[in-house]
Order: structure tokens, then C-alpha cells, then sequence
């Protein structure tokens, strides 16, 4: 087993209020993430995503894209490739400076990265701690097959990087002038001293990174626009938005000029970069290619960058634990049910269809208006169980909306729709249910 793992994991150190551990287990057993590799003990810092997971994963990952390219102009996507030339981590300064420090407790040989502390004790037993020793967290890898001409390289750390590599391509191959930004969702690989909390800090992740390219003149102008817009952006999919905040950095990593993160509930989703020149300077340097800009009738010069760099991973978690709802039995629930009061837009499944019984008709009835309106709407289909458990299910997953078919159905082609959050039913036709449900997740 790796070396840098604590017996105690720090997830449930600084679980007290057993919310975490609620929402692993609710992750667990509804299918939306599983231990990676779980048959096999695991690995720490690796997770799977089940059925429910990817799909909400994907809604995410899908609002964040279109909201990039729809909703702004001169934003173009790329896909890079995890596995770059190892030069490009030289020149971005990773092999330097991607280091965390790491601290041992000298009694029980639990490791800690030391930025994390608080004091000069052992957190699990009081111990007397090493003094840090730095580790670079990049991940190496061989390519190729024959000893003696395998050439190390590294999954990629950060996924912008590639970014950068494709900046000219981006321009040559478009007609896009500055300002521009190219955006990318991809995995990231980093041999983290201390995974845990669930998917907060995994070794394998995914990131979903803007890169503005502008004039140096205007930076201050990007900064702030992309700050209030990221920002904008998360609150309008939580439920608590006055949980979101930002963090000043004083300490600022090698490439940064200032740096926001946007945070929730004081942990980190994202980061607002402002890179400036580094990136494309030491590409540059590093490659002998001039990757610079030039205007129509003015000089040429290097593009300043502003980065907006999130975690999809921490989003999801944070989503969880923004939409997890325990009833105190005095909302019409009993006391202990759980409701993912979850953005419908992001909800794995929009609309579950319920046959009231499963005779004279009524489940066929039912099974036709699930097929009917699959194909433009996430649904479920579920004939077990007493009515009341089937809405517990769909609460518990986040489905904004249920409908029943009852034998008034037969009659009139109307169903009962319920919505998650309010409880209340409604009667409407079979013919409106697609339209009624969109309307209202885009109202
Ligand atoms: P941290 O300080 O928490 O280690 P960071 O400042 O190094 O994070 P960045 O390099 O700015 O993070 O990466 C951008 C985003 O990627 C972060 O805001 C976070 O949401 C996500 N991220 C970074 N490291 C991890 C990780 N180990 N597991 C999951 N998500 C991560």
C-alpha cells in the first residue's frame, strides 16, 4: 500500500458532524461514485463514477461548457492530450516547484502536508512531527517499450498546460483577435501527500480551465470581469449561494500576479489566475517558437492571460453536501428522510413515471408514457413498492419531478406530476409533460 496514506484517513478527522460520511454512503449506495478499484482494498485517491454519478457529472461538465461558449463571445474549445513532451513541465516550472512539503510524526508514522497543520503536534496523536521535506507531486511515466530508450514523462498536473501548447494552432487555424479564450475540460494526475475527503483532493481529477488571452493594458479589466462571472456562474446552481466566497492569496504560486479562489464554505472549487506572460514566455524560451500576438497596424507582443481553473470533482462533492437534506419530520417527510435538493438541471434524472398499480392497465398505460417522453428527458421507470417509497427513491437522487398514472388516466390521458421540493401534485395531460417539466427547469 502507498507510503504517504494515514491510517486515519483526514476525511473522517474533520468529519464531525458526520455529514461527509453521510454523503459516501449515499454516493455508495445510489451509484453515484464508488471506491476506485474496490475489490482489490482500493487505492486512495481514486474514485469511480456510477450510473447516477457520470450523469450529473456530465450535466455539470455540459451547463459549464455551453455557458463558456454560448454566453460569451470569442471562447473556443480544445482536448489535449494528458501525455506531453516532458519539456513542457520544465518550462511551466512543475518540475521545481510542484512540490508540497510532507511531515511525519515521529511516534505514530502518520504523514501530513505541512501547510495543513496547525501546530508543531501530531493531529492523530500528539507526537513530535518531522521537519517538512519537499516531494514533487507531478506523476512520471515511461513511453515507449525497449530498456534504454524509454523516455520519462508525466501525466499532466495541471490540464491547462496544453492550453498553451495549442495557443498558435487556436489562432492560426481560427479567426479569432484578441481578446479570446480557449477552455478545456480534462483530467489532471498529481501524487497528492494527503488524499482524502472524498473527492476533494484526489490523485486523479478533473479540471475545467478558461485561459483569456488579452492585451497587458487590459488585464486588470479581465481580471475583475472573469472573477465577478465565475462567481455569478456558482451561485446560480447552489441552493445556499451565501456559502460561496472569495480568498485572497498572499502567497502566490511561481506564475501568479494575483490570485481569488472562489470557495464554498471556506474549501476551494476554483482558482482566478492572473498568469500574465509566464506561460507563453517560457513555452517560448523553452521551444524556440515566438508565440506572440500582432494586431492589425500596431507591435506585436506577448498575450497576458487571465485563468479560471475549477474542479469538476469539487463541485460535484460540494453540490452533495449543498443539497443533502435530512427531514426533522416537520415538512411533511418522516424524520430521517433524505431529499437532494439538487438544481434540476443538474438532477442525474428529471422525471420518474410510476404506474399507480400494475393491473387492468395501468402499467402499460404507465410504461408508454415512460417511453414516450425518454427520449427527450432523463426519466426512470419504477413499478415497486408502494407509491410513498417510490417518491422516497426519487427524493433521495434528487428527481425533480414524479409522475403517476392512475386508471383517470385511462380516461382522460392526465397524469399527476409532483414536484420534488414542494410536494404539491398537479394534474396534466400525457401531451405537456415534457414541456411542463422543461419549463420549469428552466424557469
Ligand atoms: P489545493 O490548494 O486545494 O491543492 P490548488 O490551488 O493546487 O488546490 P489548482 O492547481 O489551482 O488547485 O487547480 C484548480 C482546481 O483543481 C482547484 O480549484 C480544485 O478545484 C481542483 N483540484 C486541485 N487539486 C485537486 C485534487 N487533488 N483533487 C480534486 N480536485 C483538485
Amino acid at each position: 500500500m502507498d507510503k504517504t496514506e494515514n491510517k486515519i484517513s483526514k476525511q473522517v478527522r474533520d468529519d464531525k458532524s458526520g455529514l461527509m460520511e453521510k454523503i459516501v454512503s449515499l454516493c455508495k449506495r445510489r451509484g453515484f461514485v464508488f471506491q476506485g478499484s474496490e475489490i482489490y482494498g482500493g487505492m486512495q485517491g481514486f474514485y469511480d463514477f456510477g450510473p447516477l454519478g457520470v450523469a450529473m457529472k456530465k450535466n455539470l461538465k455540459d451547463l459549464w461548457w455551453n455557458w463558456m461558449i454560448n454566453d460569451h463571445e470569442d471562447i473556443v474549445g480544445i482536448d489535449g492530450a494528458i501525455i506531453t513532451n516532458p519539456k513542457v513541465w520544465e518550462a511551466s516550472g512543475h518540475i521545481k516547484s510542484f512540490v508540497d512539503p510532507l511531515s511525519e510524526c515521529k511516534k505514530c508514522h502518520h504523514r501530513f502536508k505541512a501547510d495543513d497543520l496547525d501546530g508543531d503536534k501530531c493531529p492523530d496523536c500528539g507526537g513530535e512531527l518531522t521537519e517538512p521535506r519537499t516531494y514533487n507531486i507531478l506523476v512520471p511515466t515511461e513511453i515507449g517499450v525497449i530498456e534504454g530508450e524509454k523516455v520519462k514523462a508525466y501525466l499532466r498536473g495541471e490540464a491547462c498546460q496544453t492550453i498553451y501548447l495549442d495557443y498558435q494552432n487556436v489562432l492560426d487555424s481560427s479567426r479569432l483577435k484578441i481578446p479570446f479564450g480557449i477552455i478545456q475540460i480534462g483530467k489532471a494526475f498529481r501524487n497528492e501527500i494527503t488524499p482524502g475527503n472524498f473527492l476533494y483532493r484526489q490523485r486523479e481529477f478533473e479540471q475545467w480551465d478558461l485561459q483569456w488571452f488579452c492585451h497587458p493594458s487590459e488585464m486588470q479589466k479581465w481580471f475583475d470581469y472573469w472573477k465577478a462571472e465565475r462567481m455569478g456562474w456558482f451561485k446560480s446552481y447552489f441552493r445556499q449561494p451565501e456559502k460561496l466566497g472569495f480568498y485572497k492569496h498572499e502567497k502566490l504560486a511561481h506564475y501568479a500576479k494575483e490570485a481569488y479562489d472562489i470557495q464554498y464554505d471556506g474549501k476551494e472549487i476554483e482558482g482566478i489566475h492572473w498568469r500574465g506572460d509566464w506561460d507563453l514566455s517560457q513555452h517560448s524560451k523553452f521551444s524556440g517558437k515566438e508565440l506572440t500576438y500582432t494586431p492589425e497596424g500596431a507591435p506585436k507582443f506577448t498575450p497576458n492571460i487571465v485563468e479560471t481553473s475549477g474542479g469538476v470533482d469539487r463541485m460535484f462533492l460540494f453540490l452533495m453536501v449543498d443539497a443533502y437534506d435530512e427531514s426533522d419530520g416537520t415538512d411533511g417527510r418522516e424524520k430521517g428522510e433524505i431529499t437532494l435538493r439538487l438544481n434540476p438541471k443538474i438532477a442525474p434524472i428529471k422525471c420518474a413515471v410510476f404506474p399507480l398499480v400494475k393491473k387492468d392497465g395501468v402499467g402499460d398505460k404507465a410504461r408508454e408514457v415512460y417511453k414516450s417522453i425518454k427520449s427527450c428527458l432523463p426519466s426512470y421507470y419504477d413499478e415497486s413498492g408502494s407509491i410513498g417509497r417510490r417518491y422516497r427513491r426519487q427524493d433521495e437522487i434528487g428527481t425533480p419531478f414524479c409522475v403517476t398514472i392512475d386508471y383517470q388516466t385511462l380516461e382522460d390521458q392526465t397524469v399527476t406530476i409532483r414536484e420534488r421540493d414542494l410536494m404539491e401534485q398537479e394534474r396534466i395531460k400525457i401531451s405537456e409533460i415534457s414541456n411542463y417539466v422543461f419549463g420549469k427547469i428552466n424557469s
